[in-house]
């Protein structure tokens, strides 16, 4: 079926008063980024819905793009015809044939913008549901909850038809929420959150920290192909590389084992506040979930978090470990995080991290360590790039393994 256009419905508006025209604002330059190479498509922000124009583009490709678009509520893809009650009939048969599923029930719903059509919206009903009974078998109809609804709508310039109502990704435009760092480790959490911070609006740059020649440029790239994976949700991202092996080496030197944890950890966050602070950003997310690991009690994010006041918002907070895991799977950086490449983290972990941290211990043997040298030197060392969706670092497997051999 040659769709002609995609109408698009909204999402979390209803609320929102003044910041509607940001809203559709922004979701239009987002839907337009992620349709840059369709020149052909025309994209019309109107006050309660979208129309996207194909002029030829196909709805498949367009629409795998279009799911990952945050806003969007729903949208269907949409047959223009002209206004004859036969291009109606054929084309909304056209559209039941291939859709309809014996035992299936539908209805029609027709709507009217332009009232002095020949015909109202009770007669198109009635007249379409019975074209549609004489040309196929099986049919029935349920006004209620039908499994299809055929929708027509009567404008001043044509007549649309749609009959599938598909489900957008939710949440609110990248963007509408203001910009803000993630801390992005190589993991299965972290990306979660990135994908959770996304959806609520939030345009995040990613912070990774890495520890050559301690950690291997496989870790570095993985983390930078996860983003990539993350960018099809907003377009682009950047990634700031931030060297982290010497403030591990002089922690290791100097500090007792207990808390040796707990101090990289809240060097990591004065890091990342630093860099959020020289670019503008108002908040933290990082991908922690309350009693996972040592790290991760609510004693140790409170000797943690007392670098800062800065807001530091963990989406996967009060998640089951399964529950990250199934969205990891669904937004495909699953396989990915599960590579055994490790971390910074991972190499310089004591075998007993204390879980009962104390804040003022904390402090206490930081003072051993000349704090504002090693960050300096850390910020100085910071790689910036902007990785786009889908983005590669990693070697394909399979050529990989072509290489071996
Ligand atoms: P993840 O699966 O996200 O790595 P985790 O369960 O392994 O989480 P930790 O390794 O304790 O937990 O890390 C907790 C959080 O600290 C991570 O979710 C991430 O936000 C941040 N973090 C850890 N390591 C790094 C790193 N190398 N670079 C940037 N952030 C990191
Ligand atoms: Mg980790």
């Amino acid at each position: 079926m040659k769709y002609t256009e995609i109408m698009v419905r909204y999402g979390e508006l209803s609320t929102k008063g003044k910041n509607r025209k940001d809203f559709i604002g922004r979701l239009a330059g987002n839907v337009t980024k992620v349709l840059h190479d369709f020149p052909e498509i025309e994209i019309h922000p109107r006050h309660d819905r979208m129309h996207i124009v194909l002029n030829g583009a196909s709805f498949s490709e367009v629409d795998q793009r279009l799911r990952k678009v945050f806003g969007i509520q729903t949208y269907s893809p949409t047959i223009k015809v002209e206004k004859t009650l036969q291009a109606i009939e054929e084309t909304s048969l056209e559209l039941m044939k291939e859709t309809f599923k014996p035992g299936m029930t539908f209805k029609v719903n027709t709507r009217r913008s332009d009232h002095h059509f020949t015909y109202d919206t009770n007669e198109l009903n009635t007249m379409v549901g019975d074209y549609l009974f004489k040309h196929m078998a099986d049919l029935k109809v349920e006004m209620k909850h039908p499994d299809l609804t055929l929708r027509i709508e009567v404008r001043q310039d044509a007549i649309y038809i749609s009959n599938q109502l598909l489900h957008g990704a939710g949440g609110m435009p990248v963007g509408t929420g203001g910009r803000a760092v993630m801390m992005l480790s190589g993991g299965i959490d972290s990306p979660v959150a990135s994908y959770l911070a996304l959806k609520r609006g939030v345009d995040i740059e990613m912070i990774h920290f890495y520890s050559p020649p301690y950690t291997t440029q496989k870790a570095l790239n993985k983390a930078k192909e996860l983003t990539g994976i993350l960018a099809n949700y907003s377009g682009r991202i950047n990634f700031i590389a931030v060297p982290f092996a010497e403030i591990q080496e002089t922690i290791k030197e100097k500090l007792p084992e207990g808390y040796l944890m707990t101090v990289q950890r809240r060097f990591m966050l004065r890091l990342a506040d630093r860099i959020r602070a020289q670019r503008n950003e108002l908040a933290i997310f990082n991908g922690e979930s309350v009693g996972q690991v040592a790290s991760q009690t609510l004693e140790s994010m409170a000797a943690i978090n007392d670098v800062t006041t800065t807001p530091v918002v963990r989406p996967v907070a009060t998640m089951d470990k399964t529950e990250i895991i199934k969205l990891a799977e669904e937004i495909g950086t699953f396989d990915l995080s599960i590579e055994p490449f490790e971390d910074c983290c991972t190499i310089f972990a004591p075998p007993r991290p204390k879980t009962r941290p104390k804040i003022d211990k904390a402090r206490e043997f930081e003072a051993r360590l000349d704090v504002e040298g090693l960050i300096e030197r850390a910020l100085s060392g910071i790689k910036v790039t902007t990785i786009h969706p889908n983005e590669k670092f990693l070697a394909d497997k399979a050529e990989e393994d072509a290489a071996l051999l």
